[in-house]
Parts: C-alpha cells; sequence; structure tokens
C-alpha cells in the first residue's frame, strides 16, 4: 500500500480533491478523529470509479464518508482512504407530476426533505432534522422508529467495485430492515429515486414542526454526537433503560451520557475517541448487568 503511488496516479485529475493526513474529526458530527491517511471528494462518477481502481490497485484500504453524522472515528485516525461525494452527487431532480425527487447520494438529507415540502410532497417528514447525506441515510435506512426512509425508495443506483459496473436495485430487491439494509458491503450508493405523494403544504410544515419540536425537547441538539449510540432492542426503548440504570449524565473524560436523552453520548468539548468508547462500554455493562440485554452499537466504528 502507498498513498503516494495513489496521490501520484490520480495527479492532474480535475474531478477529484485529494488531501493527505486529513483529520477526521472536521468531517463528523461528534468532531472526534485523527487523521486519514488520503481524503478523496470525488466531483464525478468518472472520477470516483478512478479512484476506487487506483485505490484497490495499490491495495490501499477505502471507505466511503457521507457527513460523518454517524460514525465515532479513533483517535489514532484511519490508515486508508475516505472518500466522499462531491459536485455531481448533490444534484437532484423533481418530477411533481409523478411526484418522485431523484437525487444525489452526496445530497443533503434536509435539501431533500425541504425541496419536498416546497413542492408539496408528503413522505419524508420522519427525516426531519437527521443530518448527513441522502447516501447515509438510504443506507443506513434513517427514519424515526416507525418510519425509514427506504419505505420511500423507488430505486438506487450504487458504483460496484467488486463487479466494476453500476447497478439499479428497485425497492423490492432490497431488506429495509431497522436502520439497516441488505445493500452488500462495498457498494457505493451514487442516487435514489423517491416516490412521495401530493399533500397540502400546511399540512406537511405541521408535521415538520411536530417532529422538529420534539427533537428540541428531546435530545441535546446542538452538542457534538452521532445521535442514538445503540439501537433499541425489539420492543424496549434503549434511552429509557440506561436512564433506568441512573447513567444520565455519567461522564469520562470529554464524554457524556447525555442529560438529555440518556442514548446520546455528547461530547462536551475536548472528548477523544477514547472516552467515548469506555462510556459505550460503561453503559453495555451495565445495561447487561441489570436487564441481561447485549446492546448492538447503531454508530458506527472507522479506524479500530
Ligand atoms: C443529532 C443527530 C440526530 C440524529 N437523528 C437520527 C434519527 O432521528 N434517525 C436516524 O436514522 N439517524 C439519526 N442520526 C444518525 C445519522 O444522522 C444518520 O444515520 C445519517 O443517515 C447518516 O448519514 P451520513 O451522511 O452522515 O453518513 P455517515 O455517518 O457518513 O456514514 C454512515 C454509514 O453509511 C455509509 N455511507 C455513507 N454514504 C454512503 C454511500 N453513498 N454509499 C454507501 N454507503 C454510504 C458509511 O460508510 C457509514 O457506514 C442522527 C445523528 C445526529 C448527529
Amino acid at each position: 500500500m502507498s498513498a503516494f503511488n495513489v496521490i501520484m496516479a490520480l495527479s492532474g485529475a480535475a474531478d477529484i480533491d485529494v488531501t493527505e493526513a486529513e483529520p477526521l474529526r472536521r468531517h463528523t458530527t461528534y468532531r472526534i478523529g485523527g487523521p486519514a491517511a488520503l481524503f478523496l471528494t470525488c466531483h464525478s462518477y468518472h472520477g470516483l470509479r478512478r479512484a476506487v481502481e487506483i485505490l484497490e490497485h495499490e491495495h490501499m484500504e477505502w471507505v466511503i464518508l457521507g457527513k460523518g453524522s454517524n460514525l465515532l472515528v479513533s483517535d489514532e485516525g484511519y490508515d486508508g482512504a475516505v472518500i466522499t461525494l462531491g459536485r455531481e452527487f448533490s444534484r437532484f431532480v423533481t418530477d411533481p407530476e409523478a411526484c418522485t425527487i431523484s437525487a444525489g447520494a452526496g445530497a443533503l438529507l434536509s435539501r431533500v426533505v425541504n425541496e419536498a415540502y416546497t413542492r408539496g410532497l408528503t413522505g419524508l417528514e420522519a427525516c426531519v432534522g437527521i443530518p448527513g447525506t441522502l447516501g447515509g441515510a438510504v443506507s443506513m435506512n434513517a427514519g424515526s422508529r416507525d418510519e425509514w426512509i427506504g419505505a420511500r425508495v423507488d430505486e438506487i443506483r450504487v458504483f460496484s467495485p467488486a463487479e466494476r459496473r453500476l447497478k439499479r436495485y428497485g425497492y423490492e430487491d432490497i431488506t429495509w430492515g431497522y436502520r439497516q439494509t441488505s445493500i452488500p458491503r462495498g457498494e457505493i450508493v451514487l442516487e435514489a429515486k423517491l416516490h412521495l405523494e401530493p399533500e397540502d403544504k400546511a399540512a406537511i410544515n405541521a408535521r415538520m414542526e411536530k417532529s422538529l419540536a420534539r427533537r428540541r425537547r428531546t435530545q441535546p441538539v446542538g452538542a457534538p454526537s452521532c445521535g442514538s449510540v445503540f439501537r433499541n432492542p425489539a420492543g424496549m426503548h434503549v434511552g429509557k433503560m440506561i436512564e433506568d440504570c441512573g447513567l444520565k449524565g455519567f461522564s469520562i473524560g470529554g464524554a457524556q451520557v447525555s442529560p438529555v436523552h440518556a442514548n446520546f453520548i455528547v461530547n462536551t468539548g475536548n472528548a477523544r475517541a477514547e472516552d467515548v468508547v469506555r462510556v459505550i462500554q460503561h453503559v453495555h455493562a451495565t445495561v447487561r448487568e441489570a436487564y441481561g440485554v447485549e446492546l448492538q452499537p447503531e454508530v458506527k466504528f472507522l479506524g479500530f
């Protein structure tokens, strides 16, 4: 593996920005994380494909990143390449007749949600207030407890590095579960087409406001975090379980179980990834002791 070889091979590529030793705390909502050996922003499909082919040729590990809103990166960083989707992947096209929005995976989810509202299209209100990109949302099947973005997906387009080609999946080709999908590991979501329904804008707005107000009331909005740390075990409410263990406010270093919502572990200022991991381990062990339940993380880990 050689970052130098990758940089040389990519030199002159106008549609790829390359940075060495890029601090990943700049690219995560936790504001935590050491450097990535290489940080590539690919502005076109051509650039993305070329970057992945070169990385694989050089046996350099890589990962795709949205806005890092569901990610904990280690303090040592990631000894590989982090790829993000740039310009060409931020576009979206709305078809008001068909009630669809087709958007690039790099588009901010908030922009897609807002576009739906502006066009009087309902179906994405459960996604209001969720940070990140459309690609991240689709691959995580983001949403609320009972409504997921997957239910709105007509089709997605992905790049499969293993098969070296573009692929299309319809809604029914994918299993959409709670914060998970069957999209094969390593495939990169490039675009999604969402189907919505026409609705009075005032009614959409009222639902969005209600959802936002609930967030502001129940979540530590504004404090750096990754959202929910653990998945809800079937039929249980993990935030309540952690709270009932008396762990609200528990902290190690700069990482704290939020006093507002016990399933959020916030960075109170100078948290290291190690602090967050130790709090996660403590919460996990305490809940196992109290309930006999092995909590599963919703947050993804990089560089551990
Ligand atoms: C304050 C706060 C509130 C949140 N509330 C919610 C909520 O209510 N509901 C909810 O579901 N989530 C919530 N989250 C978590 C997070 O915002 C979502 O999981 C979001 O969809 C992640 O998008 P992202 O672009 O940041 O992805 P990232 O965090 O960058 O990546 C997440 C995963 O998706 C993969 N990925 C990203 N883009 C692509 C792509 N184009 N192709 C293939 N794989 C890709 C990454 O490799 C990684 O494994 C919250 C987070 C925060 C900080």
